[in-house]
């Protein structure tokens, strides 16, 4: 798999529209982005929106090359059928400009040693892709995009004997388990904390607002800076939805999900425990605990007072 690093993933590539106004505004709306470097006669586009000139939408792209798919083929006969993508990191270059014309070219960058996850073993597959502007040598930006190509731990069960077949099969099914959280460089500190039974909520290094979920940088003041501090556990419900439909393996409607207001400010999507889904109300006060999900997982849950004096 080695030699396969370098190799071509795509070869001129061009990006389907040249830089332009209207994506650059609906960009900037979506993302809530009034920078005014951005808009008027002489705006750049957002040098976030680097993938979005490269991307092939819909109609996808012809130009993937046959190294690309010859590697996966590669995995997926080596067990390694399974594919999730991890992480992308990009540098911007240079600016954007309206009536700038795309061209890419991508390249396997790197096929990590075998692997072991939670997900499953596996092998790292980094591809990099060049951007430039049509005539331009230089990049103006690079996009490195990697995804893990793995072998599930859970295989799927054998087929029955045939025997079987005929009785009722919902008992012999594995029970499904919720869905795993991700856990990456931004977030690992959370997830530390909830083993150790601790709710933690990031404090800004800079003006010290408080954020939740945990994000890289401070929206408030743009600091990288933080530390953390302990939720008290108190809180109220903010908001709730009671689901019904459709259902999701693990789950079983209905059930509430709940917007709870911890009693530091900050607010968190949860489930209530210990109260009927029909019992949940606006306003209810809830306190913190750790509801242990399966041998893998715990999550941080939110008991409902009602009729404890809370
Ligand atoms: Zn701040």
């Amino acid at each position: 798999m080695k030699a396969y690093e370098g190799r071509p993933a795509a070869t001129a590539g061009v990006g389907k529209d040249p830089v332009n106004e209207p994506m650059i505004r609906h960009w900037c709306e979506a993302m809530g982005d009034t920078h005014p470097a951005y808009q008027g006669p002489d705006a750049v586009a957002p040098p976030t929106m680097l993938q979005a000139w490269t991307m092939g939408g819909l109609s996808g792209h012809t130009d993937r090359s046959s190294a690309y798919d010859e590697l996966f083929g590669l995995l997926d006969g080596a067990g390694y059928t399974s594919v999730v993508a991890t992480d992308c990191e990009q540098e911007y270059l240079r600016p954007l400009r309206p009536g700038d014309r795309i061209t890419f070219d991508a390249v396997i960058e790197s096929v990590s040693e075998r692997k072991t996850t939670k997900l499953g073993a596996g092998h790292f597959v980094t591809t990099r892709m060049d951007v430039r502007v049509d005539g331009d040598p230089e990049p103006v930006g690079t996009h490195r995009f990697r995804i893990l190509k793995y072998q599930p731990t859970r295989l799927p069960p054998p087929p029955l004997p045939e025997a079987l077949r005929a009785a009722p099969s919902t008992a012999r099914k594995p029970k499904a388990k919720r869905p795993r959280p991700v856990i990456n460089r931004d977030n690992a500190g959370f997830w530390d904390g909830v083993a150790g039974h601790r709710l933690l909520i990031q404090r800004c290094g800079g003006c010290a607002t408080l954020r939740f979920p945990w994000l890289p940088g401070c929206n408030a003041c743009g600091s990288q800076e933080w530390d953390t501090v302990e939720a008290s556990g108190e809180g109220t419900v903010y908001s709730y939805v009671v689901m019904h439909h459709p259902p999701f393996p693990a789950f079983a409607p209905p059930y509430a999900v709940a917007l709870i207001e911890l009693a530091e400010g900050v607010r968190m999507v949860s489930n209530v425990v210990g109260v009927p889904y029909d019992k949940v109300r606006i306003g209810m006060p809830v306190r913190l605990e750790f509801l242990r999900v399966d041998e893998d997982l715990e999550l941080p849950v939110f008991n409902g007072l009602v009729g404890s004096g809370g």
